[in-house]
């Protein structure tokens, strides 16, 4: 039988086995020295078992990880939570009031982890999330989008040679799991340097909801519960399995111009395809761009107006054709997805 659950400290609250509350962790305040604080929200299940956080807006314009945290915690099923969720759905709080991806100092709070209490101002923001939340928990999972302009195919992004993390990012369930090493300074690489494995999902764009990447995001993080036995097994058909992708590249802008894509996300490419031709504006001087290998095009450019060296197209090596078309063509005809109870509202067209 489990044991019961001992009262759970986080920013000089007790929260107590059973209970639920807000706190927030005090951030630099504004010039106008109105305060700032990110906030947490606290589960702590009756039963002692895992510390998880999800978070969400690291990058402070990605925002369908906000929309997720906010269904995650109005599940009925969460109520019989057993560990301790930390929900954090807006870290970087000051790119969230800017709906811009960096802090108001330009930095990238995701460059600027492990961070310090004395250093820069996003240094400060990593350090107050490392200390608060990634120190005390046993897993994370972080929830981003393709940066603004860009698209991204809904994958989680994982270190598929960690024994413990390799099991819970194929039970998240995305069409794709590519096996990646984390930037440096990113906070699945701060977390990593001290044995807390953290996923990222990625999906949809910047400053949008998509629908579908958030129904997809919500059943995965549900998934990883159940995994962990946070949740009772669902009785419903398990997720497809993930197309597990070793390697990806970004195909890069060979001139500076306006793009045509051919490729749209998710689409199977062979070796040598074109994926869109680069011209300039008078249409003189195409240059094509193939396809490096045979793969998937997860993630994409939006804008047709480029610069030499822009990242266009992010292709990931897979020959897992079959498994992938079930999942593409679930998501094109939005049979996918998502059992009723997840999808709370229309989706927005
Ligand atoms: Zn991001």
């Amino acid at each position: 039988m489990a044991r019961a659950n001992p009262a759970f400290m986080i920013a000089g609250q007790s929260v107590p086995a059973g209970g639920r509350c807000t706190v927030g962790l005090p951030l630099p305040s504004l010039y106008t020295n109105d305060p700032v604080s990110m906030p947490v929200y606290v589960l702590h299940g009756r039963h002692e078992g895992p510390v998880v956080f999800v978070s969400a807006a690291v990058h402070g314009d990605e925002i369908n990880g906000v929309e997720v945290i906010r269904r995650l915690l109005r599940m009925p099923q969460i109520r019989r939570l057993r560990g301790t969720l930390l929900a954090v759905p807006i870290v970087n709080v000051f790119g969230f009031h800017n709906r811009s991806r960096y802090l108001p100092d330009r930095r990238d709070l995701n460059r600027s982890f492990p961070g310090s209490e004395s250093g820069s101002m996003a240094a400060r923001l990593g350090h107050v999330f490392m200390s608060e939340i990634v120190e005390r928990a046993d897993l994370g999972i972080d929830l981003h989008t393709a940066a603004i302009h860009r698209d991204n195919l809904p994958q989680v992004r994982a270190d598929i040679n960690d024994p413990i993390l390799e099991p819970l990012a194929r039970a998240f369930g995305a069409p794709v799991l590519l096996h990646s090493a984390p930037p440096s300074g990113s906070l699945r690489y701060a977390a990593a340097e001290i044995g807390v494995p953290v996923m990222v999902y990625e999906a949809g764009e910047a400053l949008r909801f998509e629908e579908l990447s958030i129904q997809i995001g919500l059943r995965g993080v549900l998934n990883v519960l159940r995994q962990l036995s946070m949740l009772p097994p669902s009785r419903r058909r398990l997720s497809r399995p993930s197309a597990v992708l070793r390697s990806s590249s970004w195909q890069r802008a060979p001139q500076s111009g306006i793009l045509r894509a051919q490729t749209r996300l998710g689409a199977l490419v062979n070796k040598g395809e074109t994926l869109g031709v680069v011209a300039d504006p008078t249409g003189e001087s195409e240059i094509p761009l193939a396809a490096p290998y045979d793969g998937v095009v997860i993630g994409r450019t939006n804008l047709p107006l480029v610069f030499e060296g822009e990242a266009l197209f992010h292709v990931g090596r897979t020959r897992q054709t079959t498994l992938l078309e079930q999942h593409l063509g679930a998501l094109q005809d939005g049979t996918n997805i998502a059992p009723p109870e997840l999808i709370e509202e229309p989706p927005i067209v």
